[in-house]
């Protein structure tokens, strides 16, 4: 079997889920050059270009594995069902509204008894088998809010919430397969609990998950802004809560939140991020700004430079606007040439790339716990790869006689910053 994921971290968490449920049949990951039985692709179609890349990934699938079943999901599957079901090499769409029982519906759609597959193995192996330590765990999906940009909503529906229960549970046995660090991740984490009554929000969530699972490392998933728990700072006095909140903001000007219909204005983004730094101590802020929007004055780029160079953020996500068929913005008057779009980008890059320089020199001398990604290799001298707890690449240096391996949480002073990578240069701290 092979599983790709194209888009959001959402997406990554649900395939994630699925090679859980099929490994649990028996049915485990193909080898790189191994020749699959089965293929499933959850796919993207946040913009034109992503569901470009989504049919083009389909396309090669098939080219690739000509004897496999094919196995469509995701936004793309369930905005457009019907060219993808009259798409020759499909034999089965799976709509977002469904996926959580993907594994279920394929077993019985096509008859999965048929492949000879290898034993189960436990679950946290899956990611493992990927190479990869960090686990992304789906709590949330839809979103009831209307961004005049924004197709996703349509594309995944209302609100829905994995019970508290169930996430604790699912956390519990990552864990217990050795997983040391999850991200929760949803459409709208913020609005996580609104279908599940009064007491339930992010905030019960991460208090539940801390307090009834050893799960070392407990991250974030994207966030808007707004609709966080009354006592969503406190939330990070416990250490295993890692600082760092990605908050796409989307602009800094009063009047492109408006055409956006965003439900955080710039004044109140900076108040957020000001409170956040007073409250968390080395909090990492990252987020996302759309370049070009439609209507986007000078003036209204320069409040969005000024919020950027206020804000200092760790990182920049840069969108140059592109309209999304489906979406009201698409069809706003004022749409801006590319040329514009490419000069604000790379003015926004610019300052972008200052900020996040600033913000690794200043953990210099810090001693900090970092889950080992990568090891290094002692022999080539080439180093190991992982993040603080407030999301900065390290570059993690050998350390002769000390092995170190994927997975492990490793205690590191953080001596410079390496220019040419952009990452923290991590030393073994003396015991
Ligand atoms: S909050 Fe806005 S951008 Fe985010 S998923 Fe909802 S509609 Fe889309």
């Amino acid at each position: 079997m092979i599983l790709h994921s194209l888009g959001c971290r959402l997406n990554e968490a649900e395939l994630e889920e699925w090679a859980r449920g099929f490994q649990a049949r028996g049915i485990a990951l193909a080898a790189p050059d191994e020749p699959a039985a089965l293929a499933v692709v959850n796919t993207c179609a946040v913009t034109e270009e992503a569901v470009r890349k989504s049919r083009k990934l389909l396309r090669r699938l098939q080219r690739e594995h000509p004897g496999a079943r094919l196995v469509v999901s995701g936004c793309l599957a369930t905005l457009e069902a019907e060219s993808l079901a009259r798409e020759a090499g499909v034999d089965l769409l799976v709509a977002n509204a469904e996926k959580d029982r993907l594994v279920e519906i394929v077993s019985a759609e096509l008859d999965l008894a048929l492949m000879p597959e290898s034993a189960t193995e436990p679950a946290g192996d899956a990611l493992f088998a990927r190479g990869r330590q960090r686990a992304f765990v789906k709590v949330q999906d839809g979103c009831r809010y209307q961004c005049t940009f924004c197709i996703t909503t349509r594309a995944r529906g209302a609100e829905r919430s994995r019970p508290v229960p169930e996430v604790v549970a699912a956390i519990r046995r990552l864990n217990a397969a050795g997983i040391r660090e999850v991200v929760l991740s949803g459409v709208h984490l913020g609005g996580y609990g609104s279908d599940l009554g009064e007491a339930v929000d992010l905030g019960a969530l991460i208090g539940a998950i801390l307090a009834e699972t050893d799960i070392e490392r407990l991250r974030l998933g994207s966030l808007e802004p707004w609709d966080l728990p009354a006592n969503f700072w406190a939330l990070f006095e416990n250490p295993r809560l890692m600082p760092h909140l990605h908050l796409p903001v989307q602009s800094g000007s009063e009047r492109v939140l408006r055409r956006m219909a965003r439900r955080c204005r710039a004044d109140a983004f900076l108040a957020l991020a000001d409170e956040g730094r007073a409250r968390v101590a080395g909090l990492n802020i990252t987020t996302d700004i759309i370049a070009g929007f439609p209507g986007e004055t000078d003036d209204d780029w320069r409040d969005t430079l000024a919020l950027a160079e206020q804000v200092g953020f760790g990182q920049i996500h840069l969108f140059a606007y592109s309209p999304r068929a489906g979406t009201r913005a698409a069809t706003l008057p004022d749409q801006l040439p590319p040329e514009i779009k490419r000069a604000r980008i790379a003015e926004l890059q610019a300052l972008a790339e200052r900020s996040r320089r600033a913000l690794l020199r200043a953990q210099i001398g810090q001693r900090v716990e970092v889950l080992c990604e990568r090891a290094p290799e002692g022999s080539s001298a080439t180093p190991g790869a992982g993040y603080t707890p407030n999301y900065l690449p390290v570059a993690i240096q050998p350390a002769p006689g000390r092995p170190m391996a994927p997975n492990d949480l490793l205690w590191l002073g953080l001596q410079d910053v390496d220019e040419a990578s952009g990452r923290l240069i991590g030393v073994l701290a003396s015991d």
